[in-house]
């Protein structure tokens, strides 16, 4: 991990050494209606009644990509595939990543392995049919894969997975993994690499609390300024890169807004999203980026039975 984290070759020039540290830049490519905060409002079997506006987010998540000439990995979903082919197609040809997101977008402990056999076999065929191209990678929606989920790493080695990147070790009422490790790391007797959400391990009267600087909601949340210290700060740290994830609707402010959800859930979900956008601009010009399986380039081999990096957490 520590020769692999610091590929040295950013690609432009930077300001410090630790800004030369390149990160995995990722994008769960799901509509608005699908998220977590929403399941109990709205039910899958209405998802098709919805106005969908993943593929233009998406595009312009590309564009902006493009523009700072920044290659990414796209966790896409396969329900999203399968409605969308050109855009699986528009995201290989952008020289980026495929990996999967899963089918259907079920927490994985609310299925049951036989299930989630499926669901992932679903997404990986569909997905591999439309862009042309295998893919290894594999995120679990909302995190959801963990301790009461033990059958679920040897399924996705199984069905031809050989990473995962599906664990937050944060605390959080919808998802949260705390005392998870915080780096690439063997799971499933080493048939498999997660690779989870980068933390800052906070020092002081807070030592041992791992602050979330990955992505999501806090990137919409915390002032930019604030994310970027978060950032550098993890660099200076931890000398190795991290994973950022956005959504395709986090960028979007005219989503329609869904009547019926909590306040929790509406706050968290529209929060700031007509700052993203411009934010991600601005991260990722202000630090180097790549995709998954650029930045961790040992994920291309199974970690094998000793599972070499998890010294490393
Ligand atoms: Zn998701």
């Amino acid at each position: 991990m520590t020769t692999a984290a610091q590929p040295g070759t950013a690609g432009r020039a930077q300001a410090t050494p630790q800004a030369a540290i390149r990160n995995a830049m990722t994008v769960d490519v799901e509509d608005y209606f699908q998220v977590e905060a929403f399941a109990r409002t709205i039910p899958r079997a209405t998802w098709d009644s919805f106005p969908r506006r993943v593929e233009a987010n998406t595009d312009r998540i590309l564009e902006q990509l493009a523009g700072a000439g920044v290659c990414a990995t796209f966790f896409t979903l396969g329900w999203v595939a399968e409605r969308h082919p050109a855009l699986v197609r528009r995201i290989v040809a952008g020289g980026h990543e495929l990996a999967s997101h899963g089918h259907g977008h079920a927490r994985v402990a609310t299925l049951t392995a036989e299930q989630f056999r499926q669901d992932v076999i679903r997404a990986k065929h569909l997905l591999e049919d439309i862009g042309g191209v295998k893919l290894t990678g594999y995120r679990a929606p909302t995190f959801s894969i963990g301790a009461n989920t033990p059958w679920a790493y040897p399924i996705l080695a199984e069905t031809g997975h050989r990473y995962s990147s599906s664990i937050y070790p944060v605390r959080h009422d919808l998802y949260g993994a705390p005392n998870a490790p915080r780096f690439a790391h063997a799971v499933g007797d080493g048939v498999l690499w997660e690779v989870p959400m980068t933390t800052l391990r906070l020092r002081g009267p807070w030592g041992g609390q791992n602050l979330p600087i990955s992505g999501g909601g806090y990137f919409r949340l915390l002032p930019y300024a604030v994310f970027r210290r978060g950032l550098a700060a993890f660099h200076a740290a931890e000398g190795r890169g991290g994973v950022f994830y956005t959504h395709p609707w986090e960028i979007d402010p005219g989503q329609p807004r869904i009547a019926g959800a909590g306040r929790l859930s509406r706050f968290r979900h529209y929060l700031n999203l007509g700052r993203t956008a411009p934010r991600l601009d601005r991260l990722l010009r202000d630090f180097a980026w790549g995709r998954m399986d650029e930045v961790f380039p040992e994920l291309a081999a199974s970690p094998g039975p000793t599972g070499a990096l998890s010294a490393a957490a």
